[in-house]
């Protein structure tokens, strides 16, 4: 006979250990994740910063509640962000504060003098800059950890090795099968796939909503002088590059964005190539080596907001997907609001100021 959970969880990454851990004490859980070790796609690639803006204003009210929980609970060390703009760059500038207005995120102007003073060996074109004082660098291992941790303290059940390959209606649940041959019966079917969200949809009998994989890389560099662990994360206003520094080395990526299928990302040469040349026309340090690269996929939505809700095609089908690259920033309050609309539980001080609907899947019609 096969055993039966109220909710089973696809996918193990941030976004399924953490709404594992917030329905675990409420529900029988299982979590189930197609290779070996969890976390092992976008959730462990990524460049580990908390930033208000990040991902646009829409995205600004789950960066901002997560924030306060993230850094309660020390997950959070500050760092500070620049985004740069050169002089032909003015309207960019004055659109990104505009864009952010009433969102409630700390930004400021600064000027050369003080580009100069926190990023030093910076270029002489970039004479403009928006700060964000607050953005942060997240234990993103600790967060992941903590939130495997709390759901197997909740009861959940962690399988690994143990890909979603069947799914079917029977009753008002699901019967569910898996790459290890295992089956199982569930109420709730939560898709926390990933780059392979769509696909799960697929399985589950579902329209896919059309998220799609993009490739972002990012190299490790040892440069001369070596990087000041005090330089905030740069980034340019215009999308083109992001740089920090990490454990006495500089973590640098193209901002690439290349659409693809899901599966292992790795990195192109030609994206480490664009990111050493855009590197180069912002400061004058020495590259002395690449020590690293990788490359891993953040997974979009049309609308580049995430999906969180019950599919109202398919009963007992939750989206919790399209994290693009805010994943891990926002998965605290992500997770929490998910959890109240699965247990039907009333808002709490971290998620009523935050409007769902926006995030709902019937947005799609
Ligand atoms: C280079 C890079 C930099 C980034 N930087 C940041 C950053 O600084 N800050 C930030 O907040 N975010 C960042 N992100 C985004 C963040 O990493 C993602 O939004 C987040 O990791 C998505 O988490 P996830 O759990 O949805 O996906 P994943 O971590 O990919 O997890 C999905 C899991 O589902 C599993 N799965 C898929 N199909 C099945 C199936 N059929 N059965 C069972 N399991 C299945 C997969 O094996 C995978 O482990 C970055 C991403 C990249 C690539």
């Amino acid at each position: 006979m096969s055993q039966h959970f109220d909710i089973v969880v696809i996918g193990a990454g941030i976004a399924g250990a953490s709404i594992a851990a917030e329905l675990a004490p409420s529900a029988s859980v299982l979590v189930a994740e197609g290779e070996k070790f969890p976390g092992y796609h976008s959730t462990g690639r990524s460049a580990a910063f908390w930033a208000e803006c990040y991902g646009g204003p829409g995205i600004a009210p789950l960066n901002l509640a997560s924030g306060t929980w993230l850094r309660d609970n020390g997950f959070l060390r500050q760092r500070g962000a620049l985004h740069l703009a050169r002089e032909e760059d003015a309207a960019q500038v004055q659109a990104f504060e505009d864009e952010f207005a009433g969102t409630g995120v700390t930004i400021e102007r600064l000027g050369r003098d003080d580009i100069e003073r926190l990023v030093p060996g910076i270029r002489p074109e970039w004479t403009h800059a928006i700060s964000e004082p607050l953005c942060a660098d997240i234990d993103v291992g600790g967060l992941h950890q903590h939130y495997l941790a709390t759901a197997r303290q909740g009861g959940a059940q962690l399988r690994t090795n143990c890909r979603l390959t069947a799914a079917r209606r029977e009753g008002a649940g699901w019967v569910l099968g898996f790459s290890d041959g295992s089956q199982c019966k569930a109420g709730v079917l939560v898709n926390a796939a990933g780059a392979w969200a769509d696909q799960v949809a697929g399985i589950a009998g579902t329209k896919p909503l059309g998220i799609t994989p993009y490739r972002r890389t990012v190299v490790q560099l040892r440069v001369d002088p070596p990087s000041d662990p005090d330089l905030p994360l740069v980034l340019d206003i215009g999308a083109n590059f992001y740089f920090k520094p990490e454990s006495g080395r500089l973590w640098l990526s193209p901002h690439d964005e290349t659409p693809c299928e899901p599966c292992d990302a790795a990195p192109e040469e030609l994206d480490v190539a664009i990111a050493i040349d855009r590197l180069e026309k912002v400061v004058d340090w020495k590259i002395e080596a690449l020590e690293r690269k990788w490359a891993g996929l953040r997974s979009f939505a049309p609308d580049r907001l995430p999906v969180y809700g019950f599919d109202p095609l398919c009963d007992g089908f939750f989206w919790f997907a399209g994290q693009g690259g805010f994943g891990i920033q926002t998965a605290p309050a992500a997770a929490r609001l998910a959890g109240q609309i699965i247990l039907r539980q009333q808002r709490d001080a971290m998620t009523q100021g935050i409007d769902v609907s926006v995030y709902s899947p019937a947005r799609f019609g």
